[in-house]
């Protein structure tokens, strides 16, 4: 928001209504400032210092900025950690149920050759792991797509 020229003391410029109303920095090391002699465009202001252009000035230089930094190698980086970091976590988890099947495929050997009233009870664990398996990748497709959205 750009501020509005106030004379300071009695020997500033009055405020001129014929030109923008803005308060602008004398060039060099002056840490003064003056009325823009700008003619008003809308509203008091000339183009230049209209809030609506200010503002529209400051999204587009936030837009460049954000764009510079998306594209930054670190940032590239980081992203490619974060994806690396999230596949080792599922390969992790994978492991774990894989792990657990392949011990609830030789339980079920057993209970086959020793314990037959047990094999429905080893089936049943068998399939929450194959269940669980599967939820990992379906959870690990979903992050996959909303890290691509
Ligand atoms: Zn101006």
């Amino acid at each position: 928001m750009p501020s509005e020229y106030k004379p300071r003391d009695l020997y500033a410029s009055p405020l001129n209504p014929d030109r923008c109303k803005a308060s602008v920095p004398y060039g060099g090391r002056s840490v003064s400032f003056h009325q823009c002699q700008r003619a008003p465009w809308k509203d008091g202001w000339c183009k230049q210092h209209h809030p609506d252009t200010e503002a529209e000035r400051r999204k587009q230089s936030e837009e460049r900025y954000q764009q510079k930094r998306t594209l930054s190698p670190l940032s590239q980086l980081t992203r490619a950690y974060d994806e690396i970091a999230r596949q080792k976590r599922l390969v992790g988890e994978l492991t774990e149920v894989l792990d657990a099947i392949l011990d609830a495929q030789i339980a079920n050997w057993f209970s086959y050759t020793k314990l037959p009233g047990k094999i429905e009870d080893a089936e049943v664990e068998a399939q929450k792991l194959v269940d669980r398996a599967y939820a990992l990748l379906a959870r690990h497709q979903k992050e996959t797509d909303d890290a691509e959205a």
